[in-house]
């Protein structure tokens, strides 16, 4: 019927999470896929946003985000990791961290320039890097620690690396990585001049006391790092598809030329929401953080006693468990039965790598109220083999 359309896209087929998301309905399964909370998130943000519908300015807002959210934001990342941004020239609010990705990725690769990624990466990053042009060289991270080190970073980094899409923390692994692990991705970006393209989304969900520190913040870096972040993750909002970038003047020109052409701007309603909620005192944060931790070990704790090996969780809404110990080689197999036999919803990894993938984890959402996973663990009592 119709001329080939772009094969990148037309290749692709419907994401993992909206495919298990989709199952999950059907089947009347706890959904701990997608990851997103039950909590429907701080009343005072959202009381915020409605009063700006109702009150506010519903027109176009300024192309790089309101002033008083780009305020708030530099505010915010002062306080929280130290870091100095000039809210002019240096700080803009997207549709979303998903936005912030693509618009990069379109304006600063150049057909041919090789890009690293580490695998298991996040879904969107591979068929956007492809779309504009880049040559993915991966790097592999593997279950149970999924640490990289020098070797890794020299086999994929060379003269022709544009850049690195660093996920910290990381989704799908839920590991978080420290100044140390930066450093050495650091000395890599500054040997071969590549910019690292940061998705920090997770930066406020990290546990056991980390305190996450931001690649725009290591020595090297101030010049050749663009910072991503959400406010879908920093309120548990994960529908408002608030995003924000901050990199420096050089950079962002070139960032905010793909902002005006993808969406031009952000709902204001939105993002005045987002402004208020970026100066709530530490103790919002703190909170929730704790509420996740809780989570995570009541969880944690519940799948141990049903046999299950659960991989250390350091930051996001996810935690992995290991199916090698349960004999189980195929994720994919085994989330099918866990939907059909079990009523439970979870991520196969293995989604999560391009080749050479890793089949033996699974991917579970504990943001959810305790009624929610008291009974996903009570479904998971009787687990039937292959
Ligand atoms: N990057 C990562 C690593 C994510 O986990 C997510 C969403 N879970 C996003 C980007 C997308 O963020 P947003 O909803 O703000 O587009
Ligand atoms: N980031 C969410 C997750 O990892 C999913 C977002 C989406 O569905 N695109 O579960």
């Amino acid at each position: 019927m119709h001329k080939p359309m772009n094969p990148i896209f037309a290749g692709l087929t419907t994401s993992v999470f909206e495919t298990m998301s989709a199952r999950a309905r059907e089947t009347q399964s706890i959904n701990l896929g997608q990851g997103f909370p039950d909590d429907p998130g701080p009343l005072d943000v959202r009381q915020k946003a409605a009063d700006a519908v109702v009150h506010g300015w519903n027109q176009y807002p300024p192309m790089m985000g309101l002033p008083e959210l780009r305020q708030a934001i530099a505010r915010h990342y002062q306080h929280w990791q130290g870091l100095t941004l000039d809210w002019e020239r240096e700080v803009m609010v997207t549709s979303g961290a998903t936005e912030a990705l693509a618009g990069a990725l379109m304006s600063l690769i150049a057909p041919g320039d090789e890009v690293v990624l580490f695998q298991p990466l996040y879904d969107a990053y591979l068929p956007l890097v492809l779309r504009a042009g880049g040559v993915p060289k991966f790097v592999k991270l593997s279950p149970p620690h999924w640490r990289f080190d020098e070797a890794a970073l020299a086999e994929a980094f060379s003269d022709r690396t544009k850049l690195v899409l660093f996920n910290n923390p990381q989704n799908p692994a839920a590991v978080v990585y420290g100044r140390e692990d930066m450093e050495l991705l650091a000395s890599f970006c500054i040997r071969h001049d590549a910019i690292a393209l940061c998705d920090e989304v997770w930066e406020h969900v990290v546990f056991d006391g980390r305190r996450h520190v931001s690649m725009l913040a290591i020595d090297g870096m101030r010049e050749r790092t663009v910072k991503i972040g959400s406010a879908g993750k920093i309120f548990s909002l994960t529908g408002w598809k608030v995003g924000l970038v901050a990199a420096c003047p050089d950079l962002m020109k070139v960032l905010s030329k793909a902002h005006q052409y993808i969406t031009f701007t952000t709902p204001p309603n939105l993002q005045a929401a987002v402004a208020y909620g970026l100066d709530k005192q530490d103790d919002y944060f703190e909170t929730m953080r704790a509420g996740m931790m809780r989570s995570r070990d009541r969880f944690t704790k519940g799948l141990i006693e049903r046999g299950f090996t659960v991989l250390p969780s350091e930051g996001t809404y996810f935690l992995a468990v290991d199916l090698a110990p349960l004999g189980e080689h195929d994720d994919l197999a085994f989330c099918q039965r866990l939907i059909e036999n079990n009523g439970v919803a979870a991520i196969p990894m293995s989604a999560f790598y391009a080749h050479d993938a890793v089949r033996t984890t699974v991917r579970f959402c504990f943001a959810k109220r305790d009624e929610t996973l008291d009974e996903a663990l009570k479904r998971l009592e009787t687990l039937k083999k292959a």
